[in-house]
């Protein structure tokens, strides 16, 4: 803008000062034209009078350089010329303004010379005897006066080139600079032109229509990030050039980069080949996945095609962590593998035990015997069952009744009708403690007592005891189940929450054991936040500790 300003006032000054230049000195020019027509006239008159009076020795008398004075005959031979040897010159009849003298008594005419730098001037008076006499002067022509003051008028003309550029430049600027200095970010506090005012309250309306879309925009991004941020999986949104848009924490962790990738090439995050042709063919309208290893850990990653009306705006890239997943599938099919081998063997038993009293070779005394192993391998098939029916519950995590409940008369429960079992072995049980309410599944917290004090009391030696105690700690309630029997070697400490781990698989087996009980336990601490925890001592005993969150 303040270079159009400036080369229109600098061409209009220009041009101004052009014209100007032009008319003065053609006015100069037609001024000064008029007075030497006039000397002309009056030179012309002058000699007339003195060629009349003196006749020839007049005209060779005169002294002039300015003028040349011809005197032609009647028949148009030149008799006298105060320039050029008359014997030298035409017949001069023909010329245009001795031709008009002799028809009307004065002529006057104009010739240029060649170069057109000169001009002569001509006027020629019929005398009173019929001869002509011709006075003529020689003119600059004004392109000759240009010529003959190119020197001034170069330095006029580059004073005023100078000019018109100091004009333009202090015009063009004062006309820019209030524009320049317009505070946009407050467009009304402006003090400009009035010719700006409906531009300024536009731009105020505009400024305040986006502050609102920009808060608004804010507010969405802050909740889509807290959601995405919240994600296990990694987020990544790519838009149709591969240029990062959104990450979520997950995925900033996996591609080891931070928030300032937003803007910028997928390929400066991540140029693994096979991950960036995936991307590429997805930015193309083709879905992909892969697998990774990173951080020594396992990851699927999806890249799925955005679109929108049929045209490809972007892409999604999901991070998912299947380690867990792999880890999951592994226990589910070594867990059935154990179930399939835990079930078969009780059956295999009963199926031996009634085969060989079909046939008769048991001798008839014998038969209770086998019909009693028959009895016991299906009670341990029902145990069995009844276990894998607890623990699948808890897989599925159905919704269940809470209540309140306090855990030390839970306790007293448990050491009830465990009570009889333990006086069979000599063991006694013992419940010590405070009151504690606790908010929880009844069922589940029932069964994670008896299976401890159960335990409890299948792995305790004669004359042994055990004590559940209820106490609170902080915001928590602790029940601790202490035995004083065979304890838990150290290196099998870590793996018995596993499923179907024992530690003596015979002697689980002897006491009715099936492998499941503290999965159960952990599976039903768990699902109230609770964390289990053993010590135990070879030899010396075992306690198991539940620390239920209040
Ligand atoms: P099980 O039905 O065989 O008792 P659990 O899951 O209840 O299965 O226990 C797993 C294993 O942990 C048991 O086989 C046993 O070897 C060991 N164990 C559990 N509780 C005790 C305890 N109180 N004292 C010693 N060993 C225990």
């Amino acid at each position: 803008m303040t270079k159009k300003i400036f080369w229109s006032v600098f061409l209009v000054a220009m041009v101004v000062f052009l014209a100007c230049f032009g008319i003065i000195m053609a006015a100069m020019y037609g001024y000064f034209s008029e007075i030497q027509s006039g000397k002309l006239k009056d030179q012309t008159d002058l000699a007339v009078h003195g060629v009349a009076i003196g006749g020839l020795d007049y005209l060779e008398s005169l002294q002039t350089d300015e003028y040349r004075i011809t005197w032609i005959g009647e028949d148009g031979d030149v008799i006298f010329d105060s320039a050029v040897n008359t014997a030298d010159m035409d017949n001069h009849a023909d010329r245009e303004e001795v031709h008009e003298a002799q028809l009307m008594g004065v002529g006057e005419s104009e010739r240029h010379s060649s170069t057109l730098a000169i001009k002569t001037l001509y006027r020629a008076v019929k005398m009173d005897d019929d001869s002509i006499l011709r006075v003529s002067v020689t003119q600059y022509t004004i392109f000759s006066l240009i010529l003959s003051m190119i020197q001034p008028i170069l330095i006029i003309c580059i004073i005023a080139l100078f000019l018109s550029f100091l004009l333009a430049h202090n015009i063009s600027k004062r006309i820019v600079d209030p524009m320049n200095d317009l505070d946009l970010d407050h467009p009304l506090e402006n003090d400009s032109y009035d010719e700006l005012l409906p531009l300024l309250t536009r731009l105020e309306l505009q400024h305040r229509q986006i502050a609102y879309q920009k808060e608004e925009l804010n507010h969405k991004q802050n909740e889509f990030n807290m959601v995405t941020d919240n994600m296990d999986q990694g987020l990544v949104l790519l838009n149709a050039k591969g240029i990062v848009i959104s990450i979520n924490v997950a995925a900033m962790r996996f591609f080891r980069t931070d928030r300032h990738c937003i803007g910028k090439d997928f390929l400066f995050i991540e140029y693994h080949p096979n991950l960036q042709s995936i991307v590429r063919g997805a930015l193309e309208g083709n879905n992909g996945e892969l697998r990774m290893e990173r951080h020594r850990r396992k990851y699927r990653i999806k890249v799925d095609t955005i679109r929108r009306d049929d045209q490809i705006t972007g892409a999604v890239l999901l991070l998912f962590d299947v380690e867990q997943e792999d880890l999951a599938e592994q226990r589910r099919r070594e867990f059935t593998a154990n179930v399939s081998h835990e079930l078969k063997s009780p059956l295999q038993s009963i199926m031996g035990s009634a085969e060989l009293v079909e046939s008769g070779i048991v001798k008839e005394e014998d038969r209770p015997r086998f019909m009693g192993r028959i009895r016991s391998e299906a009670e341990r098939l029902v145990v069995l069952i009844d276990d894998i029916i607890r623990l699948s519950q808890l897989d599925e995590g159905s919704e269940l009744p809470m209540e309140d409940m306090d855990l030390l008369e839970m306790a007293k429960e448990t050491k009830d009708s465990l009570e009889n079992k333990a006086f069979k072995r000599g063991i006694s049980i013992g419940v010590d403690g405070e009151s504690v309410v606790f908010h929880g599944v009844r069922r589940m917290v029932s069964e994670i007592l008896y299976n401890l004090c159960d335990n409890a009391l299948k792995y305790n030696k004669e004359n042994g005891s055990v004590t559940m105690t209820v106490t609170k700690e902080d915001s928590f309630a602790v029940i601790t189940v202490a035995d004083t029997g065979i304890g838990i070697p150290e290196e099998h400490l870590g793996r018995v929450f596993e499923r179907f781990y024992r530690v003596d698989k015979s002697h689980s087996r002897e006491t009715g054991g099936t492998g499941l009980g503290l999965s159960i336990v952990k599976h039903a601490a768990q699902f109230h936040g609770a964390v289990v925890d053993v010590k135990s001592k070879e030899g010396e005993g075992t306690t198991f500790t539940v620390k239920f969150p209040l």
